[in-house]
């Protein structure tokens, strides 16, 4: 018997979206699914909304920083209704954008549920069934809450981009991507924020002496960053959320925002009955062309935690289709990604860390920390750092890490000329543009140590 579809996707995010777009554009008949919005975790409570929180973080400094310059300005209060009101005028359009491309591509869209029934069968919520020659898992994945004492009281990230009103005190607990990016929005938004993570420094997985430099310039702003903590429990009190810390110290907050990590959108979807292999944290087993263990079903996105970005899932998407609709096999480079945590100033890197090379052959570390310019001119104390890991054998860049205004855009740049194999003296022979804080990459001549 035919199938209904060609393909079916499960999951209208980033992964899922352009996986079903491209496919439909092959002349595939396409479902999607999606239970929520439209544009999933990035365009609806993820990089979108997060990006446009930083930017209208940023406008206090940015004001202290030109009253310095000369300007005679009176900031007032964030007025965080009238922000949020556009912020999802904005997702609105954005999600409108994403419905509309894959509707013209000529993907038929669902707005609810869909789990598997079997290898090749899908049930809606409605209780439809469809079948499809393959299935596409891209349910991504959604915020890890750890259990403790008045947990409920938590909010997880996705709750701050609903929040009704600013909280006069908020603490953030964790250590990673979202919990240092919304401890310096909150704080930058004028929150009093905490900021509580249970390991020895935050950012575990990245360059030590970045994760050094990030800790000081979240706690320089202002927010009041405790390591070696974690919450013990909550109880909701007159007076707000009282919060007893693991280290004996009792706080009281408007608002307590869990980042402590996420985990893949697994549960209840059919996948075991239909005989897709998961792993420990509920991860969809894929091989290099997103296959699943069964041969109709692939998954792409966070619902595999390979890595878990928007770009990559983009790129896990597109390979998939080029693999099944276009007969040409293509596994995804998860190699030299990089990334941004977009605190204030921003921390970007590509590559390996320090300590991850010295493990592996002998390099050299250039690293330079200093005030840049536009800071040093207003005696703003915040440094700026670039670094490059070069192997001392090849010459090779190995890593590189840089925490500055812009960081984020600078490294997109960077990443190009390290995919493509460059060399510290390729770096080198790099005229530097001037005056700026980026020409530190090709101007830093002698290494500071070597391993
Ligand atoms: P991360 O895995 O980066 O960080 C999770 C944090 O929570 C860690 O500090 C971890 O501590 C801590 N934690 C985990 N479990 C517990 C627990 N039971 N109690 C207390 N603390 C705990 O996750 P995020 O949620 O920050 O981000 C998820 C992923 O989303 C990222 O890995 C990234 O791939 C992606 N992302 C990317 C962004 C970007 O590109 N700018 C922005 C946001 C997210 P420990 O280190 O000790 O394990």
């Amino acid at each position: 018997m035919p199938f209904d579809y060609d393909l079916f996707v499960i999951g209208g995010g980033s992964g899922g979206v352009r996986a079903g777009r491209v496919a439909a554009e092959t002349g595939a008949r396409v479902g999607l699914a999606e239970e929520y919005r439209m544009g999933g975790t990035c365009v609806i409570r993820g990089c979108v909304p997060k990006k446009l929180m930083v930017f209208a973080s940023g406008y206090s400094t940015a004001a202290e920083d030109a009253r310095e310059y000369g300007w005679n300005i009176d900031l007032g209060d964030f007025d965080w209704p009238r922000f949020r009101a556009r912020l999802h005028g904005e997702l609105d359009r954005l999600e409108g954008i994403y419905r509309t491309n894959l509707a013209r591509a000529g993907a038929e869209i669902f707005d609810q549920r869909a789990v598997l029934k079997d290898a090749h069968t899908v049930e809606l919520a409605d209780g439809r069934r469809f079948t499809a020659s393959h299935i596409l898992i891209a349910t991504g994945g959604q915020p890890y809450m750890p259990e403790v004492p008045g947990g409920e009281l938590a909010w997880s990230s996705n709750d701050v981009f609903l929040m009704d009103e600013l909280p006069r005190r908020a603490l953030i607990v964790g250590g990673g991507y979202i919990a240092c990016e919304f401890a310096c929005i909150l704080n930058g938004l004028g929150v009093e924020t905490s900021q509580y993570y249970r390991g020895a420094q935050v950012l575990r997985g990245f360059d030590d002496e970045a994760r050094g430099h990030v800790a000081e310039l979240i706690q320089n702003r202002g927010i009041e960053l405790h390591v070696g903590t974690d919450v013990e429990r909550m109880e909701r009190r007159e007076d707000g959320i009282w919060v007893k810390a693991t280290d004996g110290r009792e706080a009281t907050f408007d608002a307590v925002v869990y980042a402590t990590g996420r985990k893949p959108n697994t549960a209840g979807l059919g996948l075991r009955e239909a005989g897709v292999k998961l792993g420990r944290w509920g991860q969809i087993i894929v091989d290099d062309y997103s296959q699943t263990s069964v041969p109709s079903i692939y998954a792409v996105g966070d619902v595999t935690d390979r890595i878990n970005l928007t770009p990559v899932a983009i790129r896990e998407g597109a390979a998939f289709v080029e693999t099944v609709f276009n007969g040409n096999p293509t596994k995804v480079d998860h190699s030299l990604v990089a990334s941004a945590v977009f605190t204030q100033p921003e921390y970007a890197s590509i590559g390996m860390t320090e300590e991850q090379a010295r493990d592996e052959r002998p390099i050299e570390i250039y690293s330079a920390a200093f005030r840049p310019m536009q800071s040093s001119f207003i005696d703003r104390k915040e440094r700026v750092l670039f670094k490059l890991i070069v192997c001392a054998e090849s010459r090779k860049i190995l890593g590189c890490h840089i925490i500055s205004p812009g960081a984020a855009e600078m490294i997109q740049m960077v990443a190009v000329a390290i995919k493509m194999g460059a060399t510290k003296e390729d770096f080198d022979q790099t005229v530097a543009v001037h005056p700026t804080m980026a020409e530190e990459i090709v101007l830093m001549k002698t290494p500071v140590r070597t391993a």
